[in-house]
């Protein structure tokens, strides 16, 4: 069973670990890591699910009629922070095909360090859905914190963070920033370099993803 602690699930089922180890490798090629990565978000969303409300339903099998477990409520939304997140949209709607997708685009204005936001798209009544939101590295938790000031400024107010890998620096910022909402993450790693790079970590996700280095 994943171990949950003051707020952060550490999911580290040991198919997870082994695909995790070959994604932290510089030598693994993009193609793989994508993958990989579209595999353990599957994995993840498989035990962030776990709690989802169900509500019962009068249906006929070939043999009898039952009452059978269904869904609860309204779709759940998977919200990816640009451009890294997409690495996990996929595997989690493998999972659960019909989830809703919201995107969340944010840069760092260079001259005062403030989250800029260039994209926001989400579906109507967020405020009735179950939002994960989902971002491969936590490293600072900037980018995190501001995604969530925005994903619930457009009313969220039942909202996971799912991410691959975290640095405890990020997991402090977030849960001081959001202590509302619950983190889900396969490894909390060491420490962020001064370049803010988690390590040991895997590098630029972003780039690992789409080829980019
Ligand atoms: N973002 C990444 O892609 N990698 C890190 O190590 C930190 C932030």
């Amino acid at each position: 069973m994943p171990e949950t602690m003051d707020g952060v699930t550490l999911i580290d089922h040991p198919l997870i670990k082994h695909k995790l180890t070959i994604m932290r490798k510089k030598q693994t090629p993009s193609s793989l890591f994508r993958n990989l990565l579209r595999e353990i978000s599957l994995l993840m969303g498989y035990e962030v699910t776990r709690n989802l409300p169900l509500q019962t339903m009068e249906i006929e099998t070939p043999i009898a009629p039952m009452s059978a477990a269904k869904l609860a409520g309204r779709r759940m939304c998977i919200f990816s922070i640009l451009r890294a997140g997409e690495g996990l949209v996929q595997g989690l709607l493998d999972l659960i095909p019909t989830s809703r997708v919201g995107h969340v685009g944010l840069y760092r204005d260079p001259k005062d360090l403030q989250a800029v936001e260039y994209y926001f798209k989400a579906p109507p009544y967020l405020d009735e859905r179950f939002c994960l939101v989902v971002d491969p590295m936590l490293a600072t938790g900037n980018s995190a914190i501001a995604a969530l000031d925005r994903i619930k400024k457009a009313g969220a107010n039942n909202i996971a963070f799912l991410c691959l890998l975290a640095a405890p620096e990020g997991i402090r910022a977030l849960k001081a920033a959001h202590p509302d909402v619950h983190i889900y993450t396969t490894a909390i790693d060491e420490k962020l370099t001064e370049e803010s790079y988690i390590t040991p970590g895997l590098g630029d996700a972003g780039d690992r993803i789409f080829g980019t280095l």
